[in-house]
């Protein structure tokens, strides 16, 4: 379907209502520029003449409007127009929320809450994303609330985030240049500590709701939420905790009918439950793909996308640092202090002692000063990963993004690992 290849690149001319998608090549680059025309990525204008670099594995779509010429330079994996997408569906749905901002602006109320529910690889972070970078392009500011732990849009996987979208984000680096509110939950899968994951929720929800009582702005712009794809048993359940958490008047379902009957059913009748379609673009990932798109999430943090960040590797006595994990194995009930159930468990403060397994995790610095603080309720201001231990020394070396010291010396310790290599 390209038009013209040369030296020069690929040319695509995509007419009103097309979109070009193209993945990268593993270990290629592509740089893509719009010669004439407009066009968007996920709902963020692109500007004409600016050369857009997409690093290996990024799966792009552009869309148009009105029409536009697009050039590709490098090595796509696929590269094809489609006249098939929800977009104008994806553009009504922005519509009817910003019907309710207005009438939220003019009542002085607050704006619309929309979580964003349905299977894995289904649109869901995208869908998220058009809905935020639409938003900001009429002035508003929503807040993207991210409880997606397995990929973490926001920050680092293993974290609840959110942040407010000011302005359109970045096609290239998406939302890495805001500054999110995170909290630690440490793992992957919500499934790992439902107890926990139901708790940072809801406080999630709650700073979310102070930030709105002191911006109108924020009120009034609303707040959107993606939610990660297990939807069956207690995923189902968890889904249902986090509507009523943020306290949701608008559900969007992608592509599950099933799913979209039983919220309808289950929801209290004045959250509006909304069946959308799926995109054909949205690209399916395996297992392996996931725990790729994890690492590299994590790769960005401290190298920044492009390697344009310069992370710093320095050593900490054992004795310069508290490490904590959120959650005790599970005791039998018999077994259980007087007073406290098996629940208080999951969510309890552990002290950890310095050893070789802690070797490659994940670390979230926490901002609390001590454990008299309620670590597991304090947000999370970066991350370190343990790159080597010396035992003998009683002192580890750490990645961190910015040089000695460490800003706080309470460290939450994650399941994930990363290895820092190149
Ligand atoms: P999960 O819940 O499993 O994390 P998801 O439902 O949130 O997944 P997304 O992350 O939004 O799915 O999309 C999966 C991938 O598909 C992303 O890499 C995204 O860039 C890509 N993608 C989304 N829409 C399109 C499209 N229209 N064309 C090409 N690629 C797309």
């Amino acid at each position: 379907m390209a038009d013209d290849k040369n030296e020069e690149g690929t040319e695509f001319r995509l007419v009103a209502k097309d979109e070009l998608r193209f993945e990268v090549e593993s270990k290629a680059t592509v740089v893509m520029e719009m010669m004439e025309g407009k066009g968007e990525i996920f709902g963020t204008e692109l500007a004409k003449g600016r050369k857009y670099k997409f690093s290996a594995g990024a799966k792009v779509a552009v869309y148009t409007w009105h029409g536009c010429k697009i050039k590709l330079n490098g090595t796509t994996e696929v590269a094809y127009i489609s006249k098939e997408t929800p977009m104008l569906m994806y553009l009504n749905t922005h519509v009817a929320l910003e019907q309710m901002r207005v009438k939220a602006d003019e009542e002085n109320t607050r704006g619309p809450r929309a979580i964003i529910v349905g299977p894995t690889d289904v649109g869901k972070s995208t869908l998220c994303r058009i809905l935020c970078n639409y938003g900001a392009r009429l002035g508003r500011a929503p807040i993207f609330a991210d409880l997606d732990v397995g990929q973490g849009h926001t920050d680092i996987p293993g974290t609840l985030g959110a942040l407010s979208v000011e302005r359109p984000s970045d096609p290239e680096e998406d939302y890495s240049q805001l500054s999110p509110l995170s909290f630690h939950f440490g793992h992957k899968s919500p499934g790992d500590n439902i107890t926990l994951y139901s708790l940072l929720v809801q406080r999630l929800a709650e700073v979310i709701n102070l930030r709105c009582e002191k911006s109108k702005k924020t009120n009034v712009s609303g707040c959107i939420i993606n939610t990660c794809g297990w939807i069956r048993g207690e995923g189902y359940n968890m889904l249902k905790m986090a509507a009523g958490a943020f306290e949701v008047d608008s559900v969007m379902v992608i592509d599950q009918e099933r799913l979209y009957t039983e919220l309808r059913r289950d929801l209290p009748e004045f959250v509006s439950v909304v069946l959308l379609p799926k995109s054909g673009g949205v690209v399916e990932r395996s297992k392996n793909t996931r725990a790729e798109a994890r690492d590299a999430r994590i790769r960005e943090y401290f190298y920044g996308i492009d390697n344009s960040l310069y992370p710093h590797t320095f050593e900490i006595k054992f004795t310069e640092v508290k490490i904590y994990k959120i959650g005790a194995p599970e005791l039998p009930e018999s077994c259980l202090p007087l007073g406290m159930n098996a629940e208080d468990h999951k969510t309890k403060v552990v002290p950890v002692i310095p050893s070789m397994s802690l070797l490659h995790h994940v670390f979230s610095v926490s901002a609390a000063n001590s454990i008299e603080d309620n670590i597991t309720e304090t947000n999370v201001i970066g991350f370190v990963v343990i790159t080597a231990i010396d035992m003998e020394k009683q002192a580890f070396s750490v990645l961190a993004p910015s040089p000695r010291p460490l800003p706080k010396n309470v460290l939450l310790m994650m399941d994930i690992q990363f290895m820092d290599i190149k």
